[in-house]
């Protein structure tokens, strides 16, 4: 893998979002040259060295389009799942992994997911050190060899609860008063301080040539930022040319505050803050309203859609075929949170694919085809925006590609003529998952191969992993809990 050409070959290949038999890419330095058949591109290039097989099915790397880098999974951690509202209680609790270390574990686990990018929405242990923490996380993942949004967050309201946080303090009993006070206090960043700690940020590491980093913003979700936070935030990601990300709609609690404390639904307000964008990406939105898809489609605005987690927190699931149906661009994120806290995104786009097709004769179909797209080409779009060329095979864009075991996932039963390359996306998602990817390449460098990563050492991270939680005491339930699902309680579902 030295010379700086090769021709990258597969049986089947996700070529411009179709399935072909015969598949080889020329790839020189980043960036992907010619695309054929094996026999023609050895033939127009002899001496460039040929990597693959007939066994191999080869695809656009995949994008994680929402997470937060925590390396392992919360219940791993000591934090069991719950309602959304009574978890989020919860997480600052767990123990804390060094960032550079939690960003190369993380990037490991993705990696040999078969991703290549991720949307990072940077969980800080204070908004304080949060930006002194980033740039040792960036490193984390470069040292992985992912690519990376990062997004630094920012609160400024309803920490503790929505809308009624006096009413909820005084319902306490006195000795858990106190720390709920600290909870109710938004974290002391400014939003000018936080928008100069962005715009150092995106001038020091924000990478439009390579797309290895983009810095973009994120008002954590809309009832924890105030109207200020959210238009400072649009403004300053469409003054940059950047994106924004934000939580939205993940709970029903969350719709019922846009109406509670606005007589409308969230979207709604968000267009008239003038903060609905092809700049924006909304992160869950299962709670929506009818007409939230329409709306969203024709501002521009992408879902990052998060099946496992809505699941895990009790929240539900999204309306993904009528987003897609009115043209709303989708990507796929695993929150941290997938159903087997073992981030394997192959798993993720199948349960988007099993949920996105909801019972009945007339709910609206969400194909095989649509999920591959959210997974690729539309993840690029929701997590670095559509005019960058990465997430399909095509001459002239970046060579960002995955090779998996086609052999495996076919298995030996299956007829020769089975599947059709019709019927493959079917077959893909149904069958795929992380122990079938062999090789990974990022921006034209191998960073797996044959299931192991070229750059980290696996053993020495477990140690690492391993040592940096030994100091720490395990997470224990948080005492608010209970009265935290007491609250909702009061609140329509
Ligand atoms: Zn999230």
């Amino acid at each position: 893998m030295t010379d700086k050409r090769h021709i990258v070959h597969a049986g089947i290949g996700l070529v411009n979002d179709d399935f072909q038999r015969d598949v080889a890419l020329l790839v020189e330095g980043a960036s992907i040259l010619e695309i054929g058949g094996r026999a023609a591109l050895a033939n127009r290039h002899p001496t460039v060295p040929v990597f693959g097989g007939e066994n191999l099915l080869l695809m656009p790397g995949l994008v994680n389009s929402h997470d937060h880098g925590r390396a392992l999974g919360t219940v791993a951690l000591g934090l069991p799942d719950d309602l959304l509202e009574v978890w989020l209680a919860g997480l600052g609790s767990l123990p804390r992994i060094p960032p550079q270390l939690a960003a190369q574990y993380e990037g490991w686990l993705l990696i040999r997911s078969g991703v290549t990018s991720v949307a990072h929405s940077h969980n800080p242990a204070s908004l304080a050190t949060m930006f002194e923490e980033i740039p040792e996380t960036l490193a984390g993942y470069r040292q992985a060899g992912l690519r990376v949004a990062m997004f630094p967050p920012l609160l400024d309201q309803n920490t503790l609860v929505y809308l009624d946080e006096e009413g909820f303090l005084s319902s306490l009993p006195a000795e858990l008063r106190a720390l709920a006070i600290t909870r109710a206090t938004p974290p002391a960043l400014s939003l000018d301080a936080w928008l100069d700690g962005l715009q150092h940020l995106y001038d020091h590491y924000h990478d439009a040539r390579e797309h290895r980093v983009h810095v973009q913003a994120s008002p954590v979700g809309g009832q924890w930022a105030s109207d200020a936070l959210i238009q400072g935030a649009a403004e300053w990601a469409r003054a940059n040319g950047t994106r924004a990300q934000m939580h939205m709609l993940e709970s029903p609690y969350q719709r019922h505050y846009a109406w509670r404390r606005w007589g409308q639904g969230f979207i709604q307000k968000l267009d008239e803050l003038d903060a609905l964008g092809d700049w924006l990406t909304l992160a869950h939105m299962v709670w929506t309203e009818a007409d939230d898809p329409a709306l969203l489609s024709d501002r521009g605005v992408s879902v990052a859609h998060n099946p496992s987690s809505n699941l895990r927190l009790r929240s539900g699931i999204a309306p993904v075929a009528q987003f897609r149906k009115a043209g709303v661009n989708v990507g796929i994120g695993m929150d941290g949170h997938t159903l087997d806290e073992d981030q394997d995104y192959l798993r993720e786009m199948r349960l988007a694919f099993t949920l996105g097709n909801r019972p009945g004769a007339h709910a609206e179909d969400l194909t095989p085809g649509d999920v591959l797209t959210m997974g690729t080409r539309g993840g690029v779009h929701a997590t670095f925006g559509q005019e960058v060329s990465l997430g399909s095979l095509k001459a002239g864009w970046l060579a960002d590609l995955v090779l998996l075991d086609w052999q495996a996932i076919r298995g030996d039963w299956a007829p020769p003529q089975i599947p059709s390359i019709d019927h493959l996306p079917e077959f893909l998602l149904r069958r795929a998952n992380r122990s079938h990817v062999r090789h990974v390449m990022v921006h034209g460098e191998w960073v797996l191969g044959d299931g192991v990563h070229t750059r980290l050492d696996e053993n020495s991270l477990h140690d690492s992993m391993r040592e940096a939680l030994a100091q720490q005491l395990p997470s224990s339930a948080h005492l608010l809990g209970p009265l935290l699902r007491q609250f909702y309680a009061n609140w329509p579902d």
